[in-house]
Parts: structure tokens; C-alpha cells; sequence
């Protein structure tokens, strides 16, 4: 047994065999550094997944079956995404009384047919509730002369005799 190996250990197969096994190391090495990579890249815990891929070839074949799913550049691109969306709603709202999406200058909702809007008696244009003046064409929207009344009883109290009464409160 001992002479058929020293007559098989020629040079020749310890040279294979070392191009073998330095092959072998390189790869290892590879597939640690892959492993790390990979893992920081998906954002989840590199030093523990670095410590499972040192276990020669079993750690890489573990890591791939556990390896979370999503890089992080693409988990960042979805929640941008998902953000965008958000923003997007917001800039057009939803109707109040249906919650479907509407558009800034919609003036009646396409779904519950429920007014969003205001338009104006001049121009035509839509106007939100809250305005009492038309911001197109300056002209005073139908709520103004109660809001216009309502702020002048407010001044009124204001006003020093009414002041220095104290029947009002
Ligand atoms: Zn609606
Ligand atoms: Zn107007």
C-alpha cells in the first residue's frame, strides 16, 4: 500500500493536485467575500452571514437558500416608489364624501357625483370652498357677504365702549 502511493505521489499529480487545491482555496475565498458582499448589499446582518459562509462551500449553499430577497437599492427604489404615490394622492386629493382620487381642479366628484368645487359666477373658474374671493378675476364668491358681516360683529365688540362694558360676555 505504502509503495503503490509513492509510485502513484509523482510530481505530476502533486502539481494537479496543488492547482486543485489552490483553485479550491481561491474559490472559498471568493464565495466568503461574495457571501459579505451580497449580504450588505441586501442590507441584512453581513458579519453573521460572514461567519456562516467560513464553513467551507456549506455556508455559500446556506446563504443562498436563506439569503434575503430584496437588494437594498431595490427595497429603497419601492419604498421611493410607494412615497411618490403618496405624494401624488395628496396633490390631488380624494373626495370627501367617496374617497375616490380627484384632481385639483375638479369641481364635481366623477364617482358619488358630490361637489368638490365652487366656480366662479365670472370666470367660470373652480374655486375652493374655503376662498371668499375669486383669485382669477377678483370677484367677491357667494359665502364672502356672510364671512364679511360675521367679521364686522367681531369688530364691533372690539371697539373701546363695547369693551369697557362687560354685559357682553
Ligand atoms: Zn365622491
Ligand atoms: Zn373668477
Amino acid at each position: 500500500m505504502q509503495e503503490l502511493l509513492a509510485q502513484l505521489w509523482t510530481p505530476e499529480l502533486q502539481a494537479a493536485l496543488t492547482v486543485v487545491l489552490v483553485v479550491l482555496v481561491i474559490l472559498y475565498v471568493l464565495s466568503v467575500i461574495w457571501v459579505v458582499r451580497d449580504a450588505y448589499l441586501r442590507g441584512s446582518y453581513w458579519y453573521v452571514w460572514a461567519i456562516v459562509a467560513l464553513v467551507p462551500f456549506i455556508g455559500v449553499i446556506a446563504y443562498c437558500l436563506l439569503r434575503p430577497p430584496l437588494l437594498q437599492i431595490d427595497k429603497d427604489e419601492q419604498e421611493l416608489e410607494i412615497a411618490l404615490k403618496q405624494r401624488e394622492l395628496m396633490k390631488y386629493g380624494e373626495c370627501a364624501s367617496c374617497g375616490y382620487p380627484v384632481e385639483s381642479d375638479y369641481v364635481i366628484c366623477p364617482n358619488c357625483h358630490s361637489r368638490l368645487k365652487n366656480l366662479c359666477s365670472t370666470c367660470n373658474h373652480a374655486l375652493d370652498p374655503t376662498w371668499t374671493v375669486c383669485p382669477y378675476c377678483a370677484q367677491p364668491v357667494g359665502g364672502a357677504s356672510s364671512r364679511s358681516r360675521r367679521s364686522a360683529s367681531s369688530d364691533r365688540t372690539h371697539q373701546p365702549h363695547q369693551a369697557a362694558t362687560p354685559r357682553s360676555r
